[in-house]
């Protein structure tokens, strides 16, 4: 008796429709989720001129029996599903039985394929749809999809596919983010003679992580480990207190929870990508994008990165399946989840409260993710990332699939003005001081560039002093010792693990928008009454949005009142704010709400206020200071949740471990 079945009308008819293979990458989605779901260990896939010519899926599955092989090609024959209940928990990748006949009408197919139940395999010809060949064939267990000349009878797809190259880039990223998600089984992509990633089965993502970018990103990205929260779902009838306070005795088999779990890794905040092309979220081992995800992280990252940038992010989720709806799209890259918000605010607090343990500092090494395009091209990695990046958003495409849909972030504000010098992990160099280019060359740099023919896994065996001996982190700050500053700027600083260099204006900044936002949810902020009240003119629209948040403002300690027709009084603000900066600051924040009436969230808008107080009221660069000001300046920020970035997300310290010292000098 065979597995796959034909799908009645009625759930077929609920099932998302749509076109799967859009180019060549989504053929290898679907053949790869096939191969999964067949419980393969080990995976190869081989392609030619970028998936044009040739995408071949080989794997150590289950394989199909005879007559499921026939029954596979029929629109809606699946073994994943059998009833409409099946839908609302969807354990497999593919569900919608649709992807075999669609890949296989616009290609030349052949399916080479044995169960270990039958004594044969089988081996079927098909070309655009139809069936050429069906035979018994000697076939070891597992299956080989081969699949020619993709849109050989739809030129107006073909005209559509972009170069070779970047197919192949998509391809590869695909291959290698799946090879993510499961570290325990092996994976191999090549192009025809040249291995592009290869991988054996290990036994943590880390692991997996580092066989796939190398020790170098590795040591850019913090390990979110295993956050975990439930939800407490409690029988409609029963009261929650009742039925929290009966769980905890009965202990039942079946408790009335929900339990959600995050691992994965991101980037330090320094890491900052100009897209959202390197957050990968999947969610029970599917790759998908998600708004509510993806926003979850920025919030995370809310006043540790400038809004318009974006981390580098594995993200795994994991829970019940009937918390997600996958039957929404398609190509099942985008899920509807049911308690959406829960799962959002986890997400952030676990990223949040993960960047604030680890507290991950810069470093003067070369930072391969944040690097220009010409240092990145030293990864193959990044020239995948690269080319996807440079890519013109087709809207087609599978891995910028729904990104249109996320609303642009509103544009940044209130940048302090740094006329002299600029310190910026990522910042292009400024004319008259450059200290974007590492001093020194302390980290051995990967081998020669080669082109994306090279292999992903020269580094071979997982060594233990991959992972450096410290964590790159701020937690030693507090034990710094000023040295003294350089152009009355930066604070030099000796520490324990190595020399810092900090910013005195963005960590001045950081202190006292903690301190500002903290008094601020206290309900007292310190203020200061004006002499004389300082009379504002405004024009009609900022009168408008003046109105809207004069309750915030007031809570922000500025005290104003409307003084005539678009005009305003202000008799008292923040008592960090000098009066020179009190017209600038209250304009900025004017601007601010103009900007946030886009996004709506009074939150955001409530941090802003206070990170523009804080950037005007801050030191200044081009500042002497005396020895106790900057310890003074190295204390309090060392007691702040978020030492890493500033409130507009400019790297406060910077880090030359001692262990780069003495490389650099040849001593290890
Ligand atoms: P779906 O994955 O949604 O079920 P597909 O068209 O992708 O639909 O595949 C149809 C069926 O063919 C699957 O349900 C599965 O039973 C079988 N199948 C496809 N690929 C493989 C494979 N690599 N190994 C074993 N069975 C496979
Ligand atoms: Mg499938």
């Amino acid at each position: 008796m065979g597995r796959i079945r034909i799908l009645p009308d009625q759930v077929a008819n609920k099932i998302a429709a749509g076109e799967v293979v859009e180019r060549p990458a989504s053929v290898v989605k679907e053949l790869l989720e096939n191969s999964l779901d067949a419980g393969s260990t080990e995976v190869r896939v081989e392609v030619e001129a970028g998936g044009r010519r040739l995408i071949r899926v080989v794997d150590d599955g289950c394989g199909m029996l005879r007559d499921d092989a026939l029954l596979a090609f029929e629109r809606h024959a699946t073994s994943k599903l059998r009833d409409v209940g099946d839908l609302l928990s969807i354990s497999t990748l593919g569900f919608r039985g649709e992807a075999l006949p669609s890949i296989a009408s616009v290609s030349r197919l052949l399916l080479e394929t044995r169960s270990l139940e039958e004594p044969t395999g089988t081996r079927i010809e098909i070309a655009g749809g139809k069936m050429l060949r069906c035979e018994e064939a000697a076939l070891a267990g597992g299956t080989v999809i081969t699949v020619r000349d993709l849109f050989y009878n739809v030129p107006a797809r073909r005209k559509f596919l972009r170069t070779e190259p970047t197919e192949l880039a998509h391809i590869a990223s695909l291959v290698t983010h799946y090879s993510l998600a499961h570290p325990d089984k092996s994976f191999r992509l090549s192009t025809g003679p040249t291995e592009l990633l290869s991988v054996t089965p290990v036994a943590s993502m880390k692991e997996r992580v580092y066989q796939v970018f190398g020790s170098q990103i590795l040591d850019e990205l913090v390990e979110i480990g295993v956050r975990e929260r439930d939800l407490f779902l409690p029988p409609p009838s029963v009261p929650p207190s009742q039925a929290i306070a009966e769980y905890r005795s009965a202990e039942p088999e079946d408790p009335p929870f929900r339990r959600f779990r995050l691992t994965g890794f991101f980037s330090r905040p320094q890491i900052q990508k100009s897209n959202r092309n390197s957050i990968y979220i999947f969610v029970n081992g599917r790759l998908i994008r998600d708004r509510l995800v993806l926003h979850a992280l920025s919030s995370a990252y809310h006043n540790l990165m400038p809004s318009s940038a974006y981390p580098f992010a594995l993200l795994f989720l994991e829970c019940d399946a009937e918390e997600v709806d996958v039957n929404v799209h398609p190509s099942k890259t985008e899920v509807r989840f049911r308690h959406g918000s829960f799962l959002h605010d986890f997400i952030r607090d676990s990223i949040r409260e993960r960047l604030m343990e680890a507290r991950p500092a810069p470093t003067f090494s070369p930072v391969a993710m944040a690097a220009p395009p010409a240092q990145a091209a030293q990864l193959p990695y990044s020239e995948f990332s690269q080319m996807i990046e440079n890519e013109q958003p087709a809207g087609s495409g599978l891995v910028e699939a729904s990104m249109d849909a996320v609303p642009p972030p509103p544009p940044h504000f209130g940048e302090p003005s740094m006329p002299e010098f600029t310190l910026r992990a990522s910042a292009p160099p400024t004319p008259r001081l450059d200290f974007s280019a590492p001093p020194i060359e302390v980290m051995p740099g990967p081998p020669p560039s080669g082109k994306l023919s090279r292999r992903l896994d020269m580094h071979g065996e997982f060594p233990a002093d991959a992972i450096p001996a410290t964590e790159m982190s701020l937690t030693g700050l507090s034990e710094l010792r000023p040295l003294g500053q350089i152009h009355e700027s930066f604070i030099i600083a000796a520490g324990r693990d190595g020399l810092w260099i900090i910013d005195q204006h963005v960590a001045h900044e950081r202190i006292l928008f903690e301190q500002v936002l903290k008094q601020r949810a206290a309900g007292r902020v310190e203020t200061q009454r004006l002499l004389m009240p300082m009379i504002l003119q405004l024009s009609a629209e900022q009168q408008i949005d003046y109105a809207r948040i004069a309750d915030e403002l007031h809570a922000s300690g500025f005290e104003t009142e409307p003084f005539g027709n678009r005009t305003i009084a202000v008799k008292a603000a923040p008592a960090a704010v000098g009066p020179q900066d009190l017209e600038r600051i209250i304009f900025e924040i004017l601007e601010i709400a103009e900007n946030e009436m886009r996004t709506n969230s009074l939150d955001d808008l409530r941090r802003n206020i206070c990170a523009s107080i804080a950037c005007r009221a801050a030191i200044k660069i081009n500042m002497r200071l005396d020895l106790a000001k900057m310890e003074w300046l190295l204390r309090a920020l060392a007691a702040t949740d978020c030492p890493m970035s500033c409130p507009h997300g400019r790297p406060i310290a910077m880090h030359y471990s001692t262990r780069e010292i003495l490389k650099a000098f040849h001593r290890i």
